[in-house]
C-alpha cells in the first residue's frame, strides 16, 4: 500500500470532513484490489475515511499512481461523492425516526 500526504490551498470545492472540518489536509491512499487494478482513497488527517463505509466509491486505477490526477480524482469522488451519499443516507432515516417517534407518542395516548 502507498499513501501520500496531500496539502491543498484554501478550496470550497472539497467537502469539509464531518468530524473535524478540516478539507485541506488528507492523506491518500493506494492499495491493491486485484491482479491488474488498484483502489486509489483518501482519507483525512483525522483518520476519518468515509469508504470504510463506502468501499465502493475507491477510485479503481490501472496504475494506482498517486499523481495529481489520481489524487483530484479521489479527492472528488472518494472523499465529495461519499461523503454526499453518507448525507443522503442520514437525510432519507431522519423523517424514518421522526415517523417512530409520533406512532410512539400516539400509542401512548
Ligand atoms: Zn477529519
Amino acid at each position: 500500500m502507498f499513501t501520500r500526504p496531500v496539502l491543498l490551498k484554501k478550496n470550497k470545492s472539497i467537502l469539509k470532513c464531518p468530524k473535524c472540518g478540516n478539507n485541506r489536509r488528507f492523506e491518500a491512499h493506494s492499495d491493491h484490489c486485484c491482479e491488474d487494478s488498484c483502489d486509489v482513497w483518501v482519507v483525512c488527517k483525522c483518520g476519518y475515511d468515509p469508504t470504510t463505509e463506502l468501499w465502493g466509491y475507491r477510485v479503481e486505477s490501472v496504475m494506482g499512481s498517486l499523481d495529481l490526477n489520481g489524487v483530484q480524482e479521489a479527492l472528488l469522488y472518494s472523499w465529495n461523492e461519499a461523503l454526499r451519499e453518507l448525507e443522503n443516507r442520514q437525510a432519507k432515516n431522519t423523517p424514518k425516526v421522526a415517523e417512530n417517534m409520533l406512532n410512539k407518542q400516539g400509542g401512548d395516548l
